[in-house]
């Protein structure tokens, strides 16, 4: 009997775990940590046998085959020890696609966008009526999908991590929409690692799939030239004009698919900065490409909703506008949020650094920063990035106190903006606990 050993009980771990059993293989999770109460219930309800705060290494060894949680890292003396002794390992995704049938996936990576891009590229399939599901790192997995309440489509935000362990997977459409520095300790330092992590995505895709990706990131086009590949690319720009694909010019995205043409203005998109003309672009191909028609597109792309914490619009107070942008938790993504900013803006920063560099931020700081309010543990540094280019910088250390100090500094007309370039434990549980707070502090004003 096929023995799958599950490392990790989490939402991938458990998701595989269900799906394996439900495949008859004897099934067995091992997490050196607690497992949640909910998962242990499903673990219990399905009679599947697990341990927990520890790892019994001989029953982890005696496995066919090793399902690895994306959260494990490689250096992991377990993982070590299996791969001497030649263990297959795979992720949840592979085991996912092992079992999908001839349902068809879309699958969206990249270093940031990827939440977003899913979440909107879900919504077209489903106002084009699509029997479809949003899996993976969104938040569901894509294997407890599969076992649970298969669909016809997946739309799959996928991690590096989980790409790492793939060996089949091949999703009819995928999506790379950036990559930047990001993870690098899992990678042992090398940005070439986590690049060709990346790349993964593609690796199995052959003539009758699609590869849509951005052609003005100068890493993949570097990395591209290097590859031959067995696709059919489908760029996006907000450069120059592409022949098949797509593009902005002026205010009109134009998409480019065989025969197909949809055209749309930006000012009609739901949302809003130009990392999101980027994401919106990428989610309007990958519609395309499955067939899905024009006014349903239209339609989608100008009612959709952003997500929770990502320049989520909060409240308007005594004309001040409020905006939760929590999940920006590098330098990068806060660029983005200040790159579309067009009121002057009292920017809440800070959290625990993960080796900023601030001077990224300079110029849209200069332009459209009034006031910069510090919220963390690591504040020195920000002041010293920042202190001759904003006239005023105020340390606090909690949601609350950011929230009224930057009520006060904020003139009617501005916009106030959480979007702290940092992660979040110093203060707050996640990204999650940080907006909620946010959030609650401005809705107490
Ligand atoms: P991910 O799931 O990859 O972490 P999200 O969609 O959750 O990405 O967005 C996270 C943050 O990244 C957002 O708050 C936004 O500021 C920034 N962002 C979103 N899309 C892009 C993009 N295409 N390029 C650069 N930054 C982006």
């Amino acid at each position: 009997m096929h023995r799958l050993v599950i490392l990790g009980g989490g939402e991938s771990g458990v998701g595989a775990a269900l799906l394996g059993r439900q495949k008859g293989y004897d099934v067995f999770v091992s997490d050196g940590g607690a497992i949640k109460d909910k998962y242990k219930q499903e673990l219990i309800e399905n009679n599947i046998a697990f341990e927990e705060g520890q790892h019994t290494v001989e029953q982890v060894l005696n496995a066919s085959e090793v399902m690895k949680s994306p959260g494990i890292p490689e250096k992991n003396d377990l993982v070590k020890q299996i791969r001497v002794k030649g263990i297959p390992v795979i992720s949840e995704i592979e085991l996912a696609y092992r079992f999908k049938g001839d349902s068809k996936i879309i699958a969206i990576t990249g270093s940031n966008g990827k939440s977003t891009t899913t979440a909107l590229t879900y919504h077209i399939c489903k106002t084009a009526g699509l029997d479809c599901a949003m899996v993976g790192n969104i938040g569901y997995s894509f294997a407890k999908q599969v076992a649970e309440d298969p669909k016809q489509w997946y739309v799959a935000e996928i991690s590096s991590f989980q790409l790492d362990d793939i060996k089949d997977f091949r999703p009819d459409v995928s999506v790379l929409l950036n990559i930047t520095e990001d993870h690098l300790d899992r990678y042992e330092y090398q940005f070439e690692n986590y690049i060709r992590s990346k790349f993964r995505i593609i690796q199995n895709q052959t003539m009758n799939d699609y590869f849509i990706y951005c052609e003005d990131d100068e890493v993949i086009m570097n990395h591209l030239a290097l590859l031959t590949i067995h696709t059919n690319p489908l760029p996006f720009s907000m450069k120059h004009e592409v022949k098949k694909g797509g593009y902005i010019k002026g205010d009109q995205m134009m998409l480019r698919i065989q025969d197909e043409r949809v055209s749309m203005s930006i000012y009609d998109f739901a949302l809003k900065g130009k990392h999101n003309h980027y994401n919106t672009m990428a989610a309007g191909i990958a519609a395309t490409t499955i067939g899905i028609r024009k006014e349903k597109i239209r339609e989608a792309v100008k009612d959709f909703h952003s997500l929770e914490h990502r320049m989520e619009f909060v409240a308007m107070v005594r004309g001040v506008e409020f905006i939760n942008d929590s999940k920006a938790t590098n330098v990068n993504s806060t660029w983005y949020a200040l790159e579309s900013m067009n009121k002057p803006t009292v920017l809440i920063l800070g959290g625990t650094d993960k080796g900023n560099d601030y001077a990224l931020l300079n110029d849209l700081v200069k332009d459209h920063v009034k006031a910069i309010v510090c919220m963390g543990v690591d504040n020195k540094k920000i002041i010293a990035a920042f202190k001759d280019i904003v006239p005023v910088i105020i340390e606090t250390d909690s949601a609350k106190k950011a929230v009224n100090a930057s009520f006060k500094l904020a003139a009617k007309g501005d916009v106030v903006l959480l979007s702290p370039a940092c992660a979040s434990f110093d203060l707050f549980k996640n990204y999650e606990d940080r907006g909620k707070q946010f959030k609650d502090a401005v809705k107490e004003l």
